[in-house]
């Protein structure tokens, strides 16, 4: 098919050109001189995009890596984790974390809004043993498109005047929504590269407070690929303890660049732009949005629900051969009853009015029930002309 594919899913998004450019360049020695200043810079200018003063660990691996170092540093067998299930992703961590061995108790949620602090806090407050070592949450739920309050997670722990570390899952939020590891009390920020930061797959990141390091001294899961402690030691000099991904970290590099050009808090102000048109869009559609918490909606994702009788996966294939553009499944609980726009990374507003086009397009195809008119009132959205 001619012309560029649509990468409208949540993860992995579009790589801006700049990035695949920067790549496309002969890998170096990692631990010769060269290296070092390329380390360095990363490292250093990465922390920004956590809100963190503190390090941040660069791993060669998927976000789902990210996740068990978390655990794994911080904790020893056996460990209660307290974890709120707003959706697959924070289902399939628990899943992990029982099979690291630790003892994920479990809160459900209704997979159409954040995590409830409330029902946190209560059950902290229930833990007078202080039994919980740990509290996960994802911060944007990549299943519903619901967004978790961090800060009012926090508060919540503090309420309880409850110890447990506090450890979030961004690996669909950073350099997309708002967040400030260093300044909402997070001990552990879970991340990948390949959502916001527009980079390929194949990098993953823990950002970590000073109480996670004191954590990890103590803890005595055995680890040795995850260990932040030789990660620190050769971080200090801009070095990894085995090979890092370079020409991911190339362009990590480049990545950064773009960012600091335009600026997070306009980024942000980007993402919550063409989230609200997209939500324009699908109300003037008559579509529901599956998120039914205004202040949970996410700015990197829409999920949608299809009207009762039909496939979202049968639409999504019509979109798929039709337009050459692919969406986003509905996972686990959710799987054929959503689907889900991506609307987040190197983003402007062509690129969703072209995604929402495609969008419209398939659902007059697939023969969705809809009412006309959903690219139009993105673009009134856009233009300033409703609100
Ligand atoms: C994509 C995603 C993951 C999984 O990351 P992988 O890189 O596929 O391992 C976990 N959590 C959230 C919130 C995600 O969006």
């Amino acid at each position: 098919m001619a012309g560029r594919h649509f990468l409208q899913i949540p993860g992995p998004t579009n790589v801006p050109d700049r990035i695949l450019r920067a790549m496309d360049r002969p890998t170096i020695d990692h631990r010769g001189p060269g290296f070092a200043a390329l380390g360095r810079r990363v490292l250093e200018r990465i922390r920004p995009v956590f809100g963190t003063q503190g390090e941040v660990i660069i791993y060669p691996a998927s976000g789902t890596g990210a996740w068990e170092a978390a655990l794994v540093n911080t904790l020893s067998p056996g460990d209660a984790v307290l974890m709120y299930e707003t959706g697959q992703f924070a289902r399939l961590w628990s899943e992990l974390a029982e099979r690291c061995g630790f003892a994920p108790e479990v809160i459900p949620g209704d997979w159409r809004s954040g995590a409830d602090p409330e029902a946190i806090r209560t059950r902290l407050e229930a833990d007078s043993g202080h039994r919980i070592k740990a509290v996960c949450v994802v911060h944007n739920e990549t299943s519903t498109g619901c967004v978790s309050d961090i800060p009012a997670v926090r508060a919540a722990l503090d309420a309880a005047g409850h110890p447990a570390l506090l450890m979030v899952d961004t690996i669909s939020s950073l350099a997309s929504i708002d967040y400030r590891h260093d300044a909402w009390g997070v001990d552990v920020t879970i991340a990948g590269s390949q959502k916001g930061l527009m980079l390929p797959p194949g990098l993953s990141f823990n950002a970590v407070s000073e109480k996670a390091l004191a954590s990890a001294a103590s803890a005595s899961t055995p680890c040795s690929y995850w260990s932040w402690e030789p990660m620190r030691k050769a971080n200090a000099s801009g070095m990894f303890p085995y090979t890092p991904a370079t020409n991911l970290l190339y362009g990590l590099d480049e990545a950064l660049t773009m960012l600091e050009e335009e600026g997070l808090a306009q980024v942000f102000a980007r993402h919550d732009r063409h989230a609200e048109a997209t939500r324009c869009a699908v109300r003037a559609w008559d579509l529901e949005i599956l998120c039914r918490v205004p202040e949970h909606y996410s700015s990197s994702l829409t999920a949608v629900c299809m009207p009762e009788g039909h496939d979202a996966d049968a639409y999504r294939k019509v979109v798929l051969e039709n337009y050459d553009m692919s969406l986003g499944s509905g996972l686990g609980e959710v799987a054929g009853k959503i689907f889900r726009i991506g609307h987040l990374g190197d983003f402007n507003d062509l690129t969703l009015l072209g995604t929402l086009c495609g969008v419209e397009m398939g659902l007059h195809k697939a023969g969705v029930p809809y009412r006309p008119g959903g690219v139009q009132a993105a673009m009134d959205c856009l233009d300033g002309k409703v609100d």
